[in-house]
């Protein structure tokens, strides 16, 4: 299928995204005498390679979108995404098919042996446009966003065109990439290396990725069934009917159940992923549950092993690496996916700003230490949880097992259970984007974090959402109140003129929780970035410190 009849096709019938193939063509590129050049090329159209190029085309930024292959991912991928990947997609034009199809949930309970050890919700409050977690095939996420781009003129995706050299030259990169009628080379400003775990250009740049690779094995097996499990993440420590491992459990749309038996480093791969050996897995685990005999068939099983690492560094020059390229989670978190979105969403404004001249290429480095810094953290979540799944030693064990049992009765033990911390995306405390604070503030707005939802009244009296009246592409201003103060604030970005999109959020009953949330007083203002994370604010700010936050926050200071 060509990708603007996936357009044309897309909410007319159900598309059945696995098997969907697109077409490779032949582009004039192909054939020039030179090599043509582009301002940028993302490599991979996985789901950050289709974020990013969503993302660079909605700021007018033309993309060359390459991927080796012509399908969309198949199988036992992703399947948890994040309220904050959610926000990414709904700023990216694709939000609502993601929510409409995945199955939202917020609580996950956690089992010893029969027994719930307690409940978690990850989402106690109300007021937020997104649930903290819809489950969703990876090959939705991706068919929803592969739609999106065929919307967008600006992106030119290129099936079946796998890079195999990529040389930095005076200026720009220099790519080669081969395809069904041969190799042909293109020019870029900037690569984006979104080719995923075992990324072509990390190799051919002679990088690495450093961390942990961890000894156990784990059976992913898809199932679908008639069974009415609610919509929560379960997870068992020793269950009796998979003993000395962990089991997890999660609905997926379409009927489909995804269920990991932990199985060991010992196990045999390739006799674990055989049906007959499945199927009495999937049984023993009905069989407990009140679903006791309910029929079931498997639509997709593997079994995978991971490590948690991550490249030094994730710029090299002009090539720039996201997503699974640049690092690695464990599975237990959600992490993998999800912080490659806010990979995506934290380079696209930056090198939109850098192709423009809006900034100097050093706001580059600050995409890598930004991102380099939150995939540390989700190293550590994910390492830890892993550690405390599959602990190490016999001391760890036993450690382990203490606090298991200590968790039926005692709250503080509870809080050292991990069966994995899901995925929040890190605020970037130590930015050099960032504006540290002058005035006092309470609460959880600081300058690096991600900006929090809230319902809000629109202009036409109807409801909204904060995070949905935010620019797409452009630096947003949130100025509180409708009386002096905030007139004086406005006068103050009037005076500051700069292209900015300005919110005003009265102080009133229908906006107490986004003051509440934003610590809000008349007047108060809050500087936030293309991809809404905050880098300044001020209870009452000057036309000059306006400059000077946007002026570091674009790296020109
Ligand atoms: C079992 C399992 C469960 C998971 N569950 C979750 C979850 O619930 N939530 C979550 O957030 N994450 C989860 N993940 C992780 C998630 O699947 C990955 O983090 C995600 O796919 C990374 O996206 P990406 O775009 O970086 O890379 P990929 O999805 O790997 O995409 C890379 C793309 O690059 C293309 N490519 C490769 N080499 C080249 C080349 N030389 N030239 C051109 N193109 C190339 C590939 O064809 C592919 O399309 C899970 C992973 C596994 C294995």
């Amino acid at each position: 299928m060509k990708l603007d009849a996936l357009a044309a096709a897309a909410g007319q019938q159900p598309i059945d995204y696995q098997k969907l193939v697109f077409d490779y063509r032949p582009h004039a590129d192909q054939r020039a005498a030179a090599p043509a050049r582009h301002p940028v090329v993302v490599v991979g159209a996985g789901p950050v390679g289709l974020a990013l190029a969503i993302d660079l085309a909605q700021q007018q930024v033309p993309v060359v979108l390459l991927d080796n292959d012509h399908k969309l991912s198949t199988g036992s991928r992703a399947i948890c995404f994040s309220k904050r990947s959610l926000e990414i997609f709904d700023r990216l034009g694709c939000g609502q098919p993601m929510a409409d199809k995945g199955v939202s949930w917020k609580v996950g309970r956690v089992f010893l042996r029969g027994d719930e050890l307690y409940s978690f919700d990850l989402l106690p409050e109300d007021g937020h446009a997104r649930p903290a977690f819809v489950n969703l095939q990876q090959y939705y996420v991706e068919g929803f966003l592969a739609e999106r781009a065929a919307a967008l003129p600006l992106i030119d995706v290129r099936w079946q065109n796998k890079v195999i050299d990529v040389v930095q030259e005076e200026g720009h990169a220099l790519l080669t990439i081969e395809t069904p009628d041969g190799p042909y080379a293109l020019q870029a400003d900037w690569v984006a290396a979104c080719d995923g775990s075992r990324s072509a250009l990390r190799q051919l740049l002679g990088q690495e990725s450093h961390g942990r690779v961890f000894r156990d094995r784990f059976l992913i097996a898809d199932v679908k069934m008639e069974v009415d499990f609610p919509a929560e993440r379960w997870f068992w420590f020793d269950p009796d009917f998979h003993r000395n491992q962990s089991v997890l459990l999660h609905r997926q749309p379409d009927g489909v159940w995804r269920i990991d038996f932990q199985l060991g480093w010992d196990a045999d791969p390739e006799a674990e992923k055989r049906p007959e050996n499945i199927m009495p897995r999937v049984r023993a685990l009905l069989d407990a549950s009140p679903f006791k005999g309910a029929e079931f068939s498997l639509e997709w099983a593997s079994v995978y092993t991971f490590a948690c690492q991550r490249m030094d560094a994730f710029r090299h020059g002009r090539v720039l690496f996201a997503g699974d390229a640049a690092h690695g989670v464990s599975p237990f978190g959600a992490r993998g996916a999800n912080s490659g979105l806010q990979d995506a969403e934290n380079l696209a404004w930056k090198l939109a700003a850098v192709l423009r001249a809006q900034a100097p290429d050093a706001l580059l480095d600050s995409y890598a230490r930004e991102r380099e810094m939150a995939a540390d953290e989700n190293i550590l979540n994910s390492t830890r949880a892993t550690d405390f799944i599959t602990p190490k030693s016999e001391v760890s064990r036993l450690f382990r097992d203490a606090v298991l049992r200590l968790a039926r009765r005692h709250e503080f033990a509870r809080r050292l259970v991990n069966s994995g911390r899901l995925s929040v995306p890190a605020t970037l405390h130590d930015s050099v984007l960032n504006t540290v604070d002058v005035d006092a503030f309470d609460g959880r707005m600081v300058p690096g974090a991600v900006a929090a939802d809230a319902p809000v009244v629109l202009s036409d009296g109807r409801a909204g959402w904060l995070l949905h009246r935010l620019g797409a592409t452009q630096f947003s201003v949130l100025v509180f109140g409708e009386g002096a103060g905030a007139q004086a604030s406005l006068s103050a970005l009037a005076e500051a003129d700069l292209p900015l999109q300005v919110e005003c959020v009265p102080l009133d009953a229908a906006h107490a929780l986004a003051a509440a949330r934003y610590d809000a007083q008349e007047g108060t203002t809050y500087l936030l970035r293309p991809d809404q994370h905050v880098c300044a604010r001020w209870r009452r700010p000057t036309a000059a410190a306006v400059r000077a936050a946007y002026d570091r926050a674009l790296a020109r200071i």
